[in-house]
């Protein structure tokens, strides 16, 4: 490869708000064959609304705020708007804890509080809470469970629209004969309904952070990867991939972490940056 010719690649896409940070990413943008993506903030537009509470919403929502007050994960942001709306006020949190994959756990009001999935739970959910947490994965939203003194006390829905081209990203990835697949630390049922939604083929559910790199490994057993993300837990999983592509939106780490950046944080950037790639070595050669 030349470098002049690699200049000329990188230059252009610029320009489209493609930043390659070396000849070198280009070239391996080249030889990819399946397509990984992070859910939350990469398909999704990353700004979460709650849009039901089920329980006694006031309660819910108020050991909610409280407990995602100190947290910096973009579910949080949402409770927070919401509680913030309903007038809920936020009481003081003692021996706060992230649990990452997981939720947030602290003292509220001297008793032992929780917001996040399943994991965080000690005993199973009521039938009851179950299956409205069912029926709303369903509906493609993002179910948190909050719970008081080790009890689960209610749910909070919260919903993340897919972006406007990641359906049309997806179906030319795939025109390419592309393999596409989602990587998520959400619930399988969620990440499903969303695939389904953008038309993504294969969905790797319930993905601890630490995990995500692993996962991105033996994806690459059959073919070289690109993995798209913009979360601090996708940093790992962006140096793993042959080509590693974060979101201009993303945390500093995951943007650092990636060979390419989309600075519109538009899917349909990864297909021009894998056309370009092509076109860029087509010439060389
Ligand atoms: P993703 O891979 O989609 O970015 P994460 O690994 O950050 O997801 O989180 C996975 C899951 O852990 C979330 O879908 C949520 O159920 C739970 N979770 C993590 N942090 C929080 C939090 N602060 N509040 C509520 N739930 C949380
Ligand atoms: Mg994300």
């Amino acid at each position: 490869a030349t470098p002049t010719a690699l200049m000329v690649g990188t230059g252009r896409s610029a320009k489209l708000g493609i930043l390659i940070k070396n000849g070198e990413v280009l070239e391996a943008a080249n030889t990819v064959k399946t397509i990984v993506f992070d859910k939350t903030g990469t398909i999704t537009e990353g700004q979460p609304k709650v849009t039901d509470i089920v329980g006694d919403a006031p309660a819910v929502l108020r050991n909610a705020a409280s407990l995602e007050a100190a947290s910096e994960h973009p579910l949080a942001a949402a409770v927070l708007a919401k509680a913030k709306a309903a007038k809920i006020a936020v009481e003081p949190v003692r021996d706060f804890q992230a649990v990452a994959g997981q939720g947030v756990t602290g003292q509220v009001k001297g008793q032992a509080a929780f917001i996040g999935n399943a994991k965080l739970l000690t005993t199973p959910l009521p039938p009851k809470l179950a299956q409205a947490m069912a029926d709303l994965q369903q509906a493609a939203k993002t179910v948190v469970i909050v719970g008081v003194a080790g009890k689960a006390i209610g749910l909070i829905a919260i919903q993340d629209a897919p972006k406007a081209s990641s359906a049309t990203a997806m179906a030319a990835l795939k025109q390419q004969g592309l393999r596409t697949v989602m990587l998520t630390g959400d619930n399988q049922r969620v990440a499903q309904a969303v695939a389904d939604q953008v038309g993504i083929d294969e969905v790797i559910a319930d993905v601890l952070p630490g995990d995500k790199a692993a996962a991105v490994a033996k994806l690459q057993q059959t073919a070289p990867v690109a993995f798209v993300g913009d979360g601090i837990n996708d940093a790992p999983a962006l140096t793993t991939a042959d080509v590693g592509i974060a979101m201009g939106s993303g945390t500093d780490i995951a943007i650092e972490s990636g060979g390419i950046v989309l600075v519109k944080n538009d899917l349909m950037d990864v297909v021009t940056a894998l056309t370009l790639a092509k076109k860029t070595f087509n010439r060389i050669r």
